[in-house]
């Protein structure tokens, strides 16, 4: 028996990242529209290039994306909102629709699954017409044809899981529209000698109660007529739900399974079988989680399925954008590289799985073993006391003393922690780094811009400020640079959203906090004014979530050693005087899990692991949290169980969803909904925000409602930043007048 090889999800945004390059001298008007196409064309072709010259049979087209994928499907079949219509030039309207224009606030933004990737969220409107305005999955299809004489196997997320990332909760749109348009592209592809397309439906790994007759019938439709072209279904993320209804009913050549996080799809396989006229494209080695793949282990499953069919392909488990492009070039400890595959080394495992399997060529040997233990962290660990993590008095004793002793006044205004980050301060941080500064002249800096950055909030009238996190490269990778148990990689970005890019950390070890974290830039500003100052840290659960994790024990082993740390940190601000602390946890939607069975377990811990790090702090200091970009209209309860004294949260993007669910919920603790988007560049008027706070209050209790905005400003400018935050205070001095 013979397997071949694919990939799918290959990094698009280079391996310097050429892309964020690209379209950030694009939006500042350096480069021309030609220039910027051009560049990603070149992106394209590299990126097909690299992934055949590591030996791959057949080679993925049509993922590259400007900005999103969803949206890049929004836009090929002309679901454009109608406030962005009258942009003439589609390219222009493009991204006006993802970052919003002077006149039209951007689409919602929210997480791909559980991962950390954000999509543009479609939106379809009761009289919107779907129509196949341009072909782009062709497009590309025929620039690698041209230019590497490869047939390629476009990638199109499918129907159901568009219409899921749009929110749509009713499938009849199953039944016309979004039908003929996947039939058309899929026609279109057919006539232009394409001999293999993959339709991505990772919402298949969802519950799908009644669906599934739906989406079967769904897909009869769409590929009735196509006579040559082969259909493959890819899942991923988790195990395909409805197993044996949909492997054996659903109309196309092959079907794809995550088997490395979708562990079931294995026990479905070994229980219901595969049918024999249908190809298993095998997801072995991971998309996701960077560690090497165990070939024996790989090899050793491959035999298995090969019990029950002779048509497999290898693959990736899941899109391999959530990896770096390569290790190579990385200078880590030898004992940590060693264990390591990026995206190009996936390719590289791939091949080797196959002549393994073509040639009986044995894989190389491999030694995975990782142990990287404090006895003292875990003798701490099994000492929590799960039940004692309680905060005492009630939350409505603790608030009020603490709004006594902080003497805030009604709609108190604060911003969610970080402030712009220029150019310059870029240029520092990066030259103390690479030692060409020395740690006095970057300390300088650094407590300059804190003194600028306080009396710039002084001078907007701000009751609670904070430092400007100007000292965070990023959030995560800041903390983990300081804690023990974390290797950072000098150039391993992923995508988070359009050109915005992270470098998870990667936890290896045990975690523990060997020094002080973020006292000294906090105390700094506190020295500088009479107004509080919030402390800021991220919480267990993002700094777990946009890690690379290890693979050793459970997540929430992980996320209670980061909490134990976190937690120290927070019982020398409060000694040192800090009054407020605000614990990020942005990612606590996103690690829930997409199968229902394992979502209580997953509250269970991460909540606690909130809860170790406040727990032990006095009544007077108050808690925050902020949260951000996730639905978070369904886990209102898991929220309020964290037990933080006041939320920030983000709002203004889903268009008061969310304050229904507050609503719903009876939500009586401090809580600042987002009033405004601070991720467009677009300065909001005092009157939209006045809304939302007037709209807000109606249910939420005044004295508990906060003013801010929905995220930190890390990514504006200062000219953008100032005036928007003179109107959000002015909207506070006008609700103060009013109410
Ligand atoms: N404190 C962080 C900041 O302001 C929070 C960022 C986030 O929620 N993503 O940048
Ligand atoms: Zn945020």
């Amino acid at each position: 028996m013979t397997v071949k090889t694919t990939v799918f999800g290959y990094p698009r945004i280079g391996p310097q990242r050429e892309l964020k390059k690209a379209l950030e001298h694009y939006w500042s008007g350096k480069i021309s529209q030609r220039e910027l196409i051009e560049e990603a064309e070149k992106l394209i072709i590299n990126n097909a290039n690299t992934i055949a010259l590591h030996g791959i049979d057949i080679i993925p087209s049509n993922e590259f994306s400007l900005y999103d994928f969803i949206l890049d499907l929004s836009f090929m079949f002309n679901v454009i909102p109608k406030r962005f219509k009258k942009i003439e030039d589609p390219l222009e309207r493009y991204f006006a629709i993802a970052r919003g224009s002077a006149d039209a606030p951007a689409s919602e933004m929210t997480k791909w699954f559980n991962t950390n990737y954000h999509y543009i969220v479609p939106e379809i409107e009761s009289d919107t017409e779907f129509e196949l305005r341009e072909n782009k999955a062709l497009k590309e299809f025929e620039l690698l044809k041209n230019n590497l004489n490869l047939k390629t196997k476009p990638v199109i997320v499918g129907p159901f899981t568009y219409l899921y990332c749009a929110k749509v909760k009713n499938y009849t749109y199953f039944s016309d529209s979004i039908v003929s348009v996947y039939r058309r592209l899929l026609k279109e592809l057919e006539e232009s000698d394409v001999e293999e397309v993959q339709i991505d439906e990772p919402a298949m790994v969802l519950e799908l109660d009644n669906d599934v007759q739906t989406i079967i019938n769904c897909y009869r439709k769409i590929t009735t007529g196509l006579s040559k072209i082969k259909v493959y279904v890819q899942t991923y993320y988790e195990s395909l739900s409805q197993y044996e209804k949909i492997v054996y009913e659903l109309p196309v050549h092959g079907i794809g399974f995550d088997f490395v996080e979708g562990k079931e799809n294995l026990e479905n396989i070994l229980k219901f079988g595969f049918p024999e006229d249908k190809t298993l494209i095998a997801g072995v080695v991971s998309g996701r989680d960077p560690w090497k793949t165990d070939f024996k282990e790989a090899l050793k499953l491959i035999e298995t399925l090969t019990k029950f069919t002779k048509h497999i392909i290898l693959s990736n488990s899941c899109p391999l954008m959530h990896l770096p492009v390569t290790v190579k070039n990385e200078s880590l400890p030898e004992e940590i590289l060693r264990l390591l595959s990026f995206a190009n080394e996936r390719l590289e495992e791939l091949t080797i799985l196959k002549t393994a399997i073509n040639e009986g060529k044995e894989p190389p040997e491999q030694n995975l073993s990782m142990k990287f233990t404090n006895p003292e962290v875990q003798k701490k660990i099994s000492q929590i006391d799960e039940n004692a993590l309680c905060r005492k008095p009630s939350f409505s004793e603790r608030y009020e003393k603490q709004m006594e002793i902080l003497k805030l006044p009604l709609f108190p205004t604060t911003t969610i922690g970080s402030f712009p980050q220029t150019a310059e301060l870029r240029k520092v941080r990066a030259d103390y780094k690479a030692g060409r500064i020395s740690f006095e002249e970057y300390e300088s800096f650094i407590n300059n811009e804190i003194k600028r950055a306080i009396e710039i909030q002084h001078d907007i009238g701000l009751d609670v400020l904070v430092h400007g996190e100007f000292e965070r490269t990023d959030m995560v990778e800041f903390f983990a640079e300081k804690l023990q148990g974390f290797a950072i990689t000098k150039n391993g970005w992923v995508q988070s959203y359009g050109s915005r890019c992270v470098r998870p950390p990667i936890i290896y070890g045990d975690v523990w906090r060997e020094k002080p974290l973020t006292l000294k830039e906090t105390l700094y500003a506190q020295s500088l004014t009479e107004k509080p100052v919030k402390g800021i840290l991220t919480g267990p659960v993002t700094i777990l979530q946009w890690s690379y994790q290890r693979k050793d024990i459970s997540k929430k082993e992980v996320a209670y050693q980061i909490a134990l740390a976190l937690k120290e940190e927070v019982i020398e601000l409060e000694k040192a005087g800090i009054k407020i602390i605000q614990i990020d946890e942005p990612a606590f939607r996103e690690g829930m899990p997409l199968k229902k069975a394992k979502v209580d377990e997953y509250f269970d811990w991460a909540i606690k692991s909130f809860k170790i790090v406040i727990s032990a702090v006095k009544p007077e200091t108050q808690i925050h949290t902020h949260m951000c970009y996730s639905e978070f209209n369904d886990i209102i309860d898991k929220i309020y169980a964290m037990d933080a004294d006041v939320i920030s949260i983000e709002a203004s993007r889903s268009k008061g969803e969310i304050l229904k669910a507050f609503e719903r919920f009876k939500y009586d603790r401090g809580i600042g909904i987002g009033i405004y988007d601070i991720h467009s560049p677009r300065i909001p008027s005092v009157q939209e925000m006045i809304e939302i706070v007037k709209r807000s209050i109606k249910f939420i209790d005044k004295r508990l409602f906060w003013i801010n905005p929905d995220c930190g400003l890390k990514t504006r400018a200062w000219q953008e930043a100032i005036p928007a935050l003179k109107n959000m205070v002015k909207v506070a001095e006008i609700m103060r007048k009013e109410v």
